[in-house]
């Protein structure tokens, strides 16, 4: 499909930047077992149209963590508000560190070294590691799963989740990894923080690499279903 836009003095545009991976039963999962399968209901050729049934894990490809993930009595993903889901995007680049130590975990060392660089990050964004995982999303080393089954990615400290629920009002983390915790963690202490005090991750997120650690705005597409701990969705960077 060709999208045609009009001359930008007839109505300013962004520019956009998709941070979302393509999805497919083959996408990585957590526990290694496929989120999603296309089950053909319909085919054109044969009933007029086409139809699939998705049979699919709330948790697979680009995706929401909500609030009730981690607390029964949290929100879920239909009723986080939308002025929620349209945030500033503050993204940290921690890729030397974690080209070093795939389990590193973003520290306040870090977001110092970002605030220096970037200014303070504003109130109510989205907060994003950049480690560099998106690249490797196509193979093995996306869960980097070692011989004993543990998987080595980075993620957040929870000093850091800490100091940037409370000390800059971050409404949300992102991460290009699998989890907003570092994938040896013993524990989930970051997802146990985080969501429980009503705020919402984002994992496997694409594309970080594409947008400037500050300024841009992103927009969440959330799937509004009643009673989701989540769901994959469409993130649109507009810078
Ligand atoms: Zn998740």
């Amino acid at each position: 499909m060709e999208i045609r836009r009009g001359k930008a003095q007839d109505h300013p545009m962004p520019r956009v930047v998709d941070l979302t991976h393509s999805m497919s039963p083959a996408f990585p999962t957590w526990d290694g077992v496929p989120g999603l399968a296309l089950e053909r209901r319909a085919e054109v050729a044969t009933d007029g149209y086409g139809l699939h049934l998705w049979h699919l894990d709330e948790h697979t490809g680009t995706h929401l963590d909500a609030p009730r993930h981690y607390d029964p009595q949290g929100l879920d993903a239909a009723s986080i508000p939308p002025e929620a889901l349209v945030l500033p995007l503050a993204v940290i680049d921690v890729r030397a560190r974690a080209a070093r130590d795939p389990d590193h975990a973003l520290d306040i060392a870090d977001l110092a070294t970002d605030e220096g660089a970037h200014g303070a990050i504003p109130p109510g964004a989205c907060v994003a590691l950049l480690s560099g995982w998106g690249t490797r999303i196509e193979g093995p080393g996306f869960r980097n799963a070692d011989a004993a089954g543990v998987m080595h990615f980075p993620g957040f400290s929870l000093d850091a989740a800490r100091l940037l629920a409370e000390a800059r009002g971050a409404l949300a983390l992102a991460v290009d990894t699998l989890s907003l915790d570092p994938g040896a963690s013993p524990d989930l202490a970051v997802h146990r923080f985080w969501l429980p005090s009503g705020r919402y991750g984002l994992e496997c997120v694409a594309n970080l690499d594409l947008v400037p650690p500050r300024g841009a705005t992103l927009v969440v597409g959330a799937s509004k279903i009643v009673g989701a701990t989540g769901g994959p969705c469409r993130l649109l960077a507009l810078v």
